[in-house]
This record gives structure tokens, sequence and C-alpha cells, in this order.
């Protein structure tokens, strides 16, 4: 079976998530940022690689046991793009608006309408999250090895998933 790249992105991204929250409910409190690709997953900061080994694992095993919550993380930097991207649309509604009618009722909505952007940001981001950025069909999906190396002092973890 072929896994198109974006697909890999996908499912990676989902088992970085949970992976995340495995590390989340560990006794002392990690600062840690990941980022997903094809490949797997880059894990940037302090943890050892046997403890993210067995989160990444433990991860894995929840999604596919039927935990599919764990795919989406409330701190991922998708929900940043969406709100970034709605932000823009907001701003740009108000700004064309404000420039045909000066001082009219459009350009006293710009509050109103930043609040409901932030409103929406979070179920809008949850949604783009579950249905584009991440998978759980994780029929296939293998932790094939962790490397591990120091970059100014940061330990930087590169976690290789394969889907066959
Ligand atoms: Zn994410």
């Amino acid at each position: 079976m072929t896994v198109s790249l974006f697909e890999r992105f996908r499912r990676n991204h989902a088992i970085e998530h949970a992976a995340m929250h495995q590390l989340g409910r560990l006794p002392q409190p990690l600062r840690l940022v990941a980022r997903s690709d094809w490949d797997g997953f880059i894990m940037y900061g302090h943890v050892d690689t046997e403890t993210l080994a067995r989160a990444t694992q433990a991860g894995l095993n929840a999604l596919r046991s039927g935990q599919p919550g764990l795919a989406v993380h409330p701190r991922c930097g998708t929900n940043m793009a969406v709100h970034m991207l709605l932000a823009g649309a907001a701003y740009g509604i108000v700004s064309s608006a404000s420039k045909r009618r000066r001082h009219g009722l459009l350009s006293m909505l710009t509050l109103p309408m930043i609040g409901a952007v932030a409103a929406l940001g979070q179920p809008l981001s949850r949604a783009a999250q579950v249905h584009l950025f991440t998978s759980v069909d994780l029929e296939g999906a293998r932790i094939v090895s962790i490397r591990r190396h120091m970059r100014n002092g940061m330990p930087i973890h590169r976690v290789y998933i394969s889907h066959e």
C-alpha cells in the first residue's frame, strides 16, 4: 500500500499529538515543541530518549485502541495558522468596508468582529486539526527509530515512523 506524503504527515501529526499528551502526564512538566513531517516528527527540548520512545509508543497504542481524541492537541501550531487566517479575513472585511464608508456602522463593528474571530477560532481550529491536519488511520504505522543529537545545548530527537 502506498501512502501519500500528505497522508503520512497527517498520521505522523496525530502520533506526535498523542505522544505530547502522554508526555504531558509526566509528574514533572517538560517544555517541548514538536513538528511533524512525512518521515515522522522532530521533538525539541529536554526529554530523554527512553521517555520519548515510551510516550510515542503509548500514544500510538492509545490512538489505535479507541482514543482518537488524543490526535488533537490544544497547543498545535496549526491552531495559530487558523487563527491568523481568520484574523486576516476579518481585518480584510473591516478595512475594505471602512474604506468605502468612513465612520460607518461597519467600522463600529471592528471590535465585535475581532471578538467573533476569537470565539470562532477555537472550534474551527479543532475541526481543522481533526479533518485536515491529522488522521487516525494508523493500521500499518510503526516507530522505526529515534535519533538524538544536540544543538546549542538543546536535545533534538528525530522520530522515524513508517506506514506500510
Ligand atoms: Zn500539531
